[in-house]
């Protein structure tokens, strides 16, 4: 079990192959809850300005600060860019805040929830309820297991596929290739579209061009969107997008005043001026 990250001083460290060079810091009180499942180490900490943050093998998920950001996009750009958004998949995301963004959708009728690791759901659902809140909408049909497996023979169900995974160096890894994408895109229905964690514009600028090439292939619309998150590596991460039919870069149907009310993050603009990149990021996509 990998671990990256060190405590120094009050101060949490992270220090990850995947960004080398470079470390991020936050000061904390105390640690919540610390222990391991099966697949990872889980640790939920007190920090001192940004609310508590949870870590799988030392690894930032979310702190409570700007967690938003991320759930918001990841959940309602693909669901704002359909439709009309019926069915949905969420893989990954133990913690429940993309359930908690996406049944906050009317139009969604069953969604299907496949998350590798009970432990986090649990962890979680102890230490972080205004996330996993998310889990408590009777329209949510758990399964525990590998989102790959469970992807496997699933054939024009979907509307809406969104992997809210972890990164490509644990139990994440199988999510990063390209026969999951393939089984993702036999699981969407006509017209569906799928939204992954696309990792960093900057620091990851391999993954980014391995994700974007195999929804390139596999895909009729692809598209990149880019998000700020303070506390994620470089201050950003994004989501790599699949259609097979409509636009991605635009909203396809109008966001309800009441919806629009309780979102701090996403609206119809931002959902638009996330897929405009900066240069060099555009023309490492178009090269591909
Ligand atoms: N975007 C967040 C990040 O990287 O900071 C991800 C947060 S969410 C907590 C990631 C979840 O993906 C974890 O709960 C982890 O257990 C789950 N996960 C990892 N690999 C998985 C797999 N193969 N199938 C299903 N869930 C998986």
């Amino acid at each position: 079990m990998k671990n990256h990250h060190q405590i120094k001083d009050g101060w949490f460290f992270e220090i990850c192959p995947m960004w080398p060079g470079m470390g991020f810091s936050l000061q904390i009180e105390k640690v919540l809850y610390s222990g391991e499942s099966r697949f990872q180490k889980i640790d939920v900490y007190q920090t001192r300005h940004h609310g508590k943050m949870l870590t799988l093998d030392g690894i930032i998920q979310l702190t409570e600060s700007d967690e938003f950001a991320y759930q918001e996009m990841l959940a309602h750009v693909p669901l704002f860019a359909h439709p009309n958004p019926e069915n949905v998949l969420v893989i990954g995301g133990g913690d429940g805040g993309i359930l908690r963004e996406v049944c906050r959708h009317d139009c969604v009728k069953d969604v299907d929830f496949c998350e590798i690791d009970e432990e986090v759901i649990r962890v979680s659902r102890q230490f972080l309820p205004t996330l996993a809140c998310g889990f408590d909408d009777s329209r949510i049909n758990i399964h525990i297991g590998d989102g790959n497996a469970f992807v496997l023979g699933k054939k024009k169900q979907y509307d809406v596929i969104i992997v809210d995974s972890s990164d490509p160096i644990g139990p994440g890894d199988v999510l990063f290739k390209k026969p999951f994408y393939e089984g993702l895109k036999a699981a969407l229905k006509p017209g569906g579209i799928v939204a992954t964690q696309g990792e960093s514009i900057f620091l990851h600028k391999e993954w980014v061009i391995h994700l974007a090439k195999i929804t390139k292939e596999l895909f009729i619309k692809q598209g990149y969107s880019c998000i700020m998150v303070p506390t994620y590596p470089g201050g950003n991460i994004s989501i790599c997008l699949g259609s097979l039919g409509p636009e991605l870069n635009k909203p396809g149907r109008q966001i309800p005043d009441q919806l629009q009310e309780q979102l701090r993050y996403y609206s119809p603009e931002i959902h638009e001026a996330s897929f405009i990149l900066p240069h060099f990021a555009k023309k490492m996509l178009e090269d591909i």
